[in-house]
């Protein structure tokens, strides 16, 4: 629900409202309008009636939001995000790349990494600690010992770094170590998970589901934030469809929809969506082409043996000469 109020609302006369709507469990947020002050009521808006809101002398009238997610869209929120994370901006016209292994291996690999795609120009470094495997028997990540060197490739390279959590048993843990923290496809709709990390109040990068539409991924954004967190980037990582040449199929048209839809930034997954490392520059360059606010590659300096993804792995000297064609794209679509 969102209040338009009347030309000239002092801040006195919003207060009774907040206080009143507050202490019903909805969460209040300040709509910058162009020129009208509003007010948007986001939470169980079903028990509060017209009569209610319209007691209050600077409301001038109400508007309804049909949209389940208030705070992930724009009716609530108008201007386009852009997250300052670090140092690092994405949003708006502000384009960040992520990227790194599917997992850290060994420090050796992750130092190696982490130095060639921040010399290429990377503004943050990925790599699964804990990872979400389809098989019980595949490597599953190093867990706390693959923070540690994530934290150490930080130390060596400046690079903020993003990395999955599973378990909300190392919230404290991912709270204290990591500066994006990704909510995996398979945990996109793992509600409690999304709630507490949302409570932790950093950075996270939610991935769409295997099998999610949009607005499932908006609703899952909304958890988050209504948790607490204001910086929710979405990511798109490919679905599943009847297609088997690819892992998954990306869907481009996810970035000017979500834009329309949220004011979160928008990130494409290349390696995730199409399976095959070949395939990794085209679906970047197009992800570019079409808006993206950034994009999450997996870079590998040996992907031949890789213990996870390292056919859809790029070699560091190919993900340099993409991020040089990303640029370009982008001064073609400024
Ligand atoms: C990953 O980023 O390594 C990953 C497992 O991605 P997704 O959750 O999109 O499959
Ligand atoms: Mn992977």
């Amino acid at each position: 629900m969102i209040l338009i109020l009347k030309q000239g609302t002092q801040e006195n006369e919003i207060n009774p409202i907040r206080q009143k709507f507050e202490s019903m469990g909805l969460i209040i947020q300040e709509i910058k309008g162009e020129s009208t002050r509003m007010i948007g009521l986001a939470g169980d808006t079903s028990q509060v009636t017209e009569d209610e809101v319209m007691v209050h002398p600077c409301v001038e009238r109400i508007m309804r939001v049909s949209e389940p997610y208030k705070l992930a869209g724009r009716k609530f929120h108008p201007e386009t995000s852009i997250f300052d994370i670090m140092g690092r901006k994405i949003g708006g016209g502000e384009f960040a790349v992520i990227a790194g292994p599917c997992s850290v291996e060994t420090e050796e690999q992750i130092l190696s990494v982490a130095e060639s795609v921040k010399k290429s120009g990377a503004d943050f470094l990925r790599g699964g600690a804990f990872k979400p495997r389809t098989s019980p028997y595949a490597f599953k990540g190093l867990g706390l010992e693959g923070l540690e060197l994530l934290e150490l490739a930080r130390k060596e390279t400046g690079l903020p770094i993003v990395t999955e959590i599973m378990s909300p048993e190392y919230l404290g843990v991912f709270a204290d170590k990591v500066d994006i923290i990704q909510i995996g496809a398979r945990n996109m709709q793992n509600f409690t998970l999304l709630r507490q990390v949302g409570e932790l109040k950093k950075p996270v990068l939610l991935k769409r589901g295997l099998s999610s539409t949009i607005e499932e991924l908006l609703m899952s954004a909304e958890y988050i934030i209504s948790g607490g967190a204001s910086q929710v980037i979405l990511c798109e990582r490919g679905i599943r469809t009847f297609e088997t040449s690819t892992r998954n199929t990306l869907d481009l048209s996810a970035i000017p929809v979500l834009h329309k839809k949220s004011h979160l930034p928008v990130v494409i997954d290349p390696s995730h969506a199409t399976g095959y490392s070949d395939l990794v520059e085209s679906m970047s360059l197009a992800a570019a082409a079409a808006g993206a606010d950034g994009l999450i590659i997996e870079v590998h300096n040996n992907p031949e043996k890789a213990l996870c993804d390292g056919a859809q792995s790029v070699k560091p000297d190919i993900f340099d000469s993409l991020i040089k064609k990303i640029k370009k794209i982008r001064e073609i679509i400024k």
